[in-house]
């Protein structure tokens, strides 16, 4: 037996509910499995949560964690910015939020990718001087002045990030010592400067960790804007906030960063004392508001092991069968969606309908006994969950999606 994660507090089990209703309830309205369920009544109280520790802070919502239209259109009036990293995001972007208040970061941004963004309005985050050189280009060509701000490149690592972004050689961002003087130059081209956007790290689950990266960003902030010699509008320090995947890890103290952040904005340099700041966030918005449901067709043993066998798996789920980014195996939290509260245990594995060993959505755990027909559940499946899945693979039908529990008074 192997232990799992922890069932978000937002849901109730044995049977499962999502937004008021039982799991089998959504999976009969949609008509097939499998289905992502995303309650955006769990995304409004972490969005509460973070007005209420960070008042003074602009909240931005990272699209590719979900871009469920829906969903999207749910956030949007909710937050003060949305973060997207293509022009089909862009695309997605716009219907819902006023250019100005979007903002395209990522490598790799193509000629026409930066024509509509700045035909758009909305703000380039230049990863290098080569892209600022195409982007003043563009804009000079069709009488738009740019709005660019400078991804800086930091010397700051993120400590017990899921993945570094910071402190070394990389494709994001300009390096930190050469981003004034980028600043400078496309200021001096006539450009709409910005101002910065520095991102070290995501999934972490440390407040101390993020105190201190958001501690030296506000500092580099003030010292590349010294450089610059103008006020930066905005200052995007970031996110990585991280939630709880895995056996033994806990929800962020978001509290504990917030009073931290508002000390160290009382002694931050002058040049920016009429700065806004502002943190983009993905998965902390979205992960834990997402389950992903799927129905048991096939119950075996092999060689005194158990498997449940789902109709769907990794190609929906990529993350939770330990193919995105992780390097060890470890469970997700699951629950079978449909069992009594009074059913026996079991130890089994869950796996997907792909041929392939990896599909695995859950490695000897302890669940109620379960039989075909019964929905498996898979929790934090809110973010990087459809989109970062290769549905293409096998040739298995696409998953549904809802949002449920949208509140009248959002
Ligand atoms: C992906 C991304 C995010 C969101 O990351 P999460 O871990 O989902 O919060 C934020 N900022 C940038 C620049 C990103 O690329």
């Amino acid at each position: 037996m192997k232990p799992m994660g922890t069932i978000p507090a937002d849901f109730e089990i044995t049977p499962l509910r999502i937004g008021g209703q039982e799991a089998a309830h959504w999976a009969a309205m949609v008509g097939d499995t499998p289905l992502f369920v995303y309650d955006m009544a769990v995304v409004q109280a972490r969005i509460q949560r973070f007005r209420a520790a960070f008042p003074t802070i602009d909240l931005h919502y990272a699209i590719k964690a979900n871009p469920f239209a829906p969903l999207l259109a749910a956030i949007a009036p909710l937050v003060d910015g949305l973060d997207v990293a293509s022009g089909g995001e862009l695309a997605m972007a716009l219907p819902v939020k006023p250019g100005a208040r979007i903002s395209f970061a990522g490598p790799g941004k193509r000629d026409d990718e930066l024509e509509f963004a700045i035909r758009s309005g909305a703000t380039i985050n230049l990863e290098s001087s080569g892209e600022a050189a195409r982007a003043l280009a563009i804009g000079e060509r069709h009488g738009v002045t740019p709005r660019l701000a400078i991804r800086v490149n930091p010397e700051i690592e993120l400590r017990g990030s899921g993945m570094r972004m910071g402190g070394r050689a990389s494709p994001f961002g300009i390096d930190a010592d050469r981003a004034a003087a980028v600043a400078r130059h496309v200021i001096d081209a006539g450009a709409d400067w910005r101002g910065f956007h520095i991102f070290a790290g995501s999934q972490a689950l440390d407040p101390r960790a993020i105190i201190e990266t958001q501690a030296e960003t506000l500092a580099l902030a003030g010292r590349l804007a010294d450089a610059v010699g103008v006020m930066p509008p905005l200052v995007n320090l970031g996110g990585g906030f991280g939630i709880p995947y895995f056996p033994g890890e806990t929800p962020l103290d978001v509290q504990a960063i917030g009073d931290a952040l508002a000390e160290a904005l009382g002694k931050r340099a002058l040049i920016l004392a009429d700065t806004r700041f502002a943190i983009e966030l993905g998965r902390w918005l979205v992960g834990e508001a997402g389950v992903y449901l799927t129905r048991v067709v096939d119950r075996k043993e092999s060689r005194g092991e158990t498997f449940l066998v789902t109709d769907g798996g990794m190609n929906h789920q990529l993350a939770a069968s330990g193919n995105l980014g992780t390097v060890v195996k470890r469970n997700y939290p699951v629950a079978i969606a449909t069992a009594a509260p009074d059913a026996p245990t079991e130890t089994v594995s869950v796996v997907g309908p792909l041929c392939t060993p990896l599909d695995r959505l859950a490695d000897r755990v302890t669940l109620p006994v379960a039989d075909v027909g019964d929905l498996v559940a898979v929790f934090m499946a809110g973010a990087y969950g459809l989109s970062a899945s290769p549905t293409a693979f096998l040739g298995h039908p696409l998953p549904r999606e809802l949002l449920v529990g949208q509140s009248e008074h959002s």
